[in-house]
């Protein structure tokens, strides 16, 4: 059975199905999502810039609340050491 990516035979490598496609090596499915820019089926290429914008967005301000918390976690415990 061969790659449907690379063509080579898939029992060479770590092989999968890929539903759709065919036979193929993890590694050459998971450079093709990266050159696809899909993450969690969401195919970022696909998307019009307003949306993209508003996903990095989104992103940043996921990340802001995971590091304030993280450092409000830091200052509770810096509080519980003093005491
Ligand atoms: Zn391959």
């Amino acid at each position: 059975m061969k790659c449907v990516y690379c063509k080579a035979d898939v029992l060479n490598g770590d092989p999968i199905t890929v539903s759709g496609l065919g036979p193929a090596h993890r590694g050459c499915f998971e450079n093709s999502l990266v050159e696809q820019r899909v993450f969690r089926h969401l195919n970022l290429r696909s998307l019009p810039d307003a949306d993209l914008r508003e996903l990095l967005d989104m992103a940043k301000m996921e990340m802001n609340v995971r590091e304030a918390e993280h450092q409000s976690v830091d200052l509770w415990e810096d509080d519980v050491l003093f005491c």
